[in-house]
Parts: structure tokens; C-alpha cells; sequence
């Protein structure tokens, strides 16, 4: 298995200098496209891995799945549902999705930045610290790494320059989406997506999704197995942005990217994903990553379709 992923990542390197970092938040620009890793965590305990998978990046929209886990574990379905929606909105993760002059919590969707921002006041805490932590901890115990720690370089970045996500958060507020102070919002917002993760990291918490709720090594139940179930369907329809669809065709398993380079993949009841690599194609997703991943399935039988 680990020569198969040296392999991969031997044909798919020449990938890398296609795609493009992000640029729109400036310390991101700093990426290296020659990064390239990838760690896989199977459910018979067994890991493998190959490249860069030590390095670091931020988790960006990957934050999207745990946000969502810890509202549903926070209020459970109807609350939750009744809030952000499960469609998929079929425009780009930073779209302004109002229509017609109204916005309705259909229109949200937890995998883009406006349902994301609307999920962070779903949270529980006494004030956006003490939700921020209950994040990062929940982080911190999927991946089963006390170490992670928020990026203060990219968030204090995101934070300079995330107008068009207050500007997605003032329309949510001025649509009565939102209750709470705009910037607080955004600061547990833009502190969500500068956690800083490596691919172990998120193979680890793939595989929790996979393993519907259940700790790999402990066994321990993190999380019901119907959160996993909701979750991973929405993983499907709309994880990797607007390019889901062809990424069900190409890979076929449910999965989220950011644009950090990051991608965590979920292969129900076999294993969770964990690739980096920081050029990225149109839509925001690793290019070097989905076309790793589109070969590790077909040689592997991933695709649960
Ligand atoms: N922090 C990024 C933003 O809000 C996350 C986007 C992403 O990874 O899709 O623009």
C-alpha cells in the first residue's frame, strides 16, 4: 500500500504546478505548490502514508463537517436543520445566495461560508471564546491530537481582509439569520478555518466520519451515528464546492476541501483520507489532490456508488 501511494503521488506530481494557490487571503499566498502528501488510516488500525504528509496547513472550509458535528451534537437535527439547510447551492463556497431581495435558512447550505458563519451561532458556549474552544477541542479529539493549534499569521490575515465574508455575515443578520454581534461571529469564524492540521490530522477525523461516531483506537462513540450518516451525505452532495458533482463521478466518496490544499476524504466503514497539497483548481479544490485520489479509487474500488 505504501509503494501504491509513492506511486500515486509520483504520476499526479506533475498536477501540482497546474493548479494555483489562494491568493484572496494574503498569508495563503505564501503555499508552496510543490507540497505534496497524503496519509491513509484504515479501519483495521493500519496507516499509510507518503510525501509531505507532516505538513502543516490550515483546515479552512474542512472546518465545515466539524462545525456542523458539534451544532448537531449541540441541538441535534430539527434545531439544526430548521436553521441551515442541506441543499446543495451549486455556486461557489463565497456566493452571495439571496434571492429575490429574501433569504431563507433553504438557501443556507453548512458547506459554504454563509451557512458556516450561521452554524458558528449554533455552537454552545458563554461567549464566541469559550465556543471557539469547544471547536478546537472537538478538533483536537477527532484527529486524536492535542497539539493543534490555530494559525495566528493566516488568521489574523483572514481577519484584515474577510470583507466579503462580513459582508455574507451582515446579510445574514440583516435577513434575522444571525442574532449575535457581526464581528464576534467572524472572529470564531475566521479562527475555525486558521486551525492548523496536517493530512494524518484529517485522515484521522475522515475516519471517525467513516466509523459513524466510533474513536478509532478506543472505540469510544464521539458522536451519534445518524450525525455521521447527515454529515457524509452532505459531504457528497456539496463538499468539494461546486465541483461535487464531477468529483461523485471522478472519486466517489463523500469529502471536503479547503483552500488551504487541503482535502479529507470519507470511505464509509474503510477508512478516512488525508491529502495536502496547495495549488488549486478553479473552484478552490487541491488539483494535484483530486487527481490522487480519483487514481486511489479507482485502484482501490473507493466509489460507493
Ligand atoms: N477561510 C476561507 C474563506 O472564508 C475558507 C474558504 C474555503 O476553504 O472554502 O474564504
Amino acid at each position: 500500500m505504501e509503494e501504491l501511494l509513492e506511486q500515486l503521488l509520483e504520476e499526479c506530481r506533475p498536477y501540482t504546478q497546474q493548479g494555483q494557490v489562494a491568493t484572496y487571503i494574503p498569508e495563503l499566498a505564501k503555499g508552496d505548490r510543490n507540497n505534496l502528501g497524503i496519509y491513509v488510516q484504515r479501519s483495521d488500525g493500519r496507516h499509510y502514508q507518503a510525501g509531505d504528509y507532516q505538513k502543516c496547513f490550515t483546515i479552512q472550509s474542512v472546518v465545515k463537517p466539524i462545525l456542523l458535528l458539534l451544532a448537531l451534537m449541540d441541538n441535534g437535527e430539527e434545531y439544526v436543520r430548521a436553521r441551515v439547510g442541506v441543499e446543495a447551492t451549486g455556486k461557489p463556497f463565497d456566493a452571495i445566495n439571496v434571492t429575490d431581495q429574501t433569504l431563507l435558512s433553504e438557501h443556507l447550505n453548512p458547506m459554504v461560508n454563509m451557512g458556516a458563519i450561521a452554524m458558528c451561532t449554533l455552537i454552545k458556549g458563554k461567549d464566541y471564546e469559550e465556543r471557539f474552544q469547544r471547536l478546537l477541542d472537538l478538533t483536537r479529539t477527532l484527529a486524536g491530537n492535542p497539539d493543534i493549534q490555530v494559525d495566528q499569521a493566516v488568521y489574523q490575515s483572514e481577519k484584515r481582509t474577510g470583507n466579503k465574508n462580513r459582508a455574507l455575515a451582515f446579510l445574514l443578520k440583516t435577513y434575522g439569520m444571525i442574532q449575535d454581534d457581526v464581528e464576534e461571529v467572524l472572529d470564531c469564524y475566521f479562527k475555525a478555518c486558521s486551525i492548523s492540521v496536517n493530512s494524518k490530522d484529517l485522515a484521522n477525523i475522515g475516519f471517525v466520519l467513516a466509523n459513524r461516531g466510533k474513536h478509532p483506537q478506543s472505540d469510544e462513540r464521539l458522536f451519534p451515528s445518524d450525525y455521521a450518516h447527515y454529515v457524509n451525505a452532505i459531504l457528497t452532495t456539496c463538499g468539494m464546492y461546486d465541483g461535487s458533482g464531477d468529483f461523485a463521478v471522478k472519486v466517489g466518496v463523500p469529502a471536503k476541501s479547503g483552500v488551504g490544499g487541503g482535502i479529507m476524504a470519507v470511505v464509509p466503514t474503510r477508512m478516512g483520507i488525508g491529502i495536502f497539497s496547495p495549488g488549486l483548481d478553479s473552484k478552490g479544490n487541491s488539483l494535484a489532490g483530486i487527481q490522487v485520489l480519483e487514481r486511489l479509487s479507482k485502484r482501490m474500488y473507493l466509489s460507493i456508488f
